[in-house]
């Protein structure tokens, strides 16, 4: 029971320091002390306290001051994430999956694609936008004037729902975590959010907005630019949409400062 309460703790100390939301402050004595072991040669240098280290208890502290520890964790990446993401066993959609999909592209990206969730295909390959749905995201992409490999495409979620059926919003909210450290990690120039559950997943809308009102309207994600469209197997089903996915499209090229390339064969083909 001890040892599963203190494995809880080390997972959750290492997930905050992966995101970068913890830092250590150590007394200079504790850290002379660590820097100096019992039974060590002592010839270790013991941390000398800045004058200039700033001071955020004010003065009258007896701890005048406090060397911040830097982390031991290894700095977080795409791959990291990817690896806690196959292990993830958080909500009932693990049961199902074949595999995870974090998703996959240029690691530094113009352009972060979110979808939904994967789908069957998506959920055999163990990649994202694979299927008839990722065949018309690669014609979108193209028709932009990027390859593929240009951007990173991934999802809200990470594991397939049955059926196909929409996230729940409990299934979004505790896979969302693994989605936010991908684009601290991407830091994507513009978000392309596909579909009301990218949308919902990424942006608090006001009551009674939807992906219909808000599409090709620029909203933002953590400062990043986020650019609400329709997903491509909503296309499918309406293909009259693809106008206006162009449109949104031709605003995130005009943000970037990249020219509408000519046409040979948009995404409305
Ligand atoms: N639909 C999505 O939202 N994501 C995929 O990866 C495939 C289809």
């Amino acid at each position: 029971m001890l040892n599963e309460i203190l494995g809880d703790i080390k997972s959750y100390i290492e997930w905050e320091l992966e995101e970068g939301n913890l830092t250590a402050e150590v007394a200079p004595d504790i850290v002379a002390a660590l820097s100096n072991p019992p039974g060590g040669s002592g010839s270790t240098p013991t941390a000398e306290p800045k004058a200039s280290a700033p001071n955020p208890g004010g003065s009258g502290s007896s701890r005048t001051a406090e060397p911040k520890v830097p982390s031991l964790a290894p700095p977080p990446s795409l791959s990291s994430i990817a690896a806690d993401i196959a292990q993830c066993t958080r909500c009932g959609l693990h049961a199902g999956r074949t595999n995870t999909v974090p998703g996959q592209g240029n690691p530094t990206p113009d352009i972060l694609f979110v979808g939904e969730a994967p789908g069957k295909d998506e959920d055999e390959q163990g990649l994202a936008f694979v299927g008839r749905a990722g065949q018309l995201l690669t014609k979108m992409i193209e028709a932009m004037g990027y390859p593929r490999e240009d951007v990173f495409i991934a999802n809200i979620n990470k594991c397939r729902p049955p059926e196909n059926r929409k996230p729940t919003p409990e299934e979004m909210c505790t896979c969302l975590p693994f989605l936010k450290r991908q684009i601290a990690v991407l830091k994507p120039k513009v978000i392309i959010a596909m579909g009301a559950t990218a949308v919902e997943g990424l942006v608090t809308l006001p009551k009674g907005q939807t992906i219909s009102k808000v599409r090709g309207q620029w909203l933002s994600f953590e400062g990043i630019p986020l650019m609400p469209t329709y997903h491509p197997a909503y296309l499918l089903r309406d293909p009259a949409m693809k106008r206006p996915v162009w449109e949104d499209l031709q605003t995130v090229l005009g943000f970037l400062g990249r020219p509408v390339p000519p046409v040979v064969k948009r995404a409305e083909s």
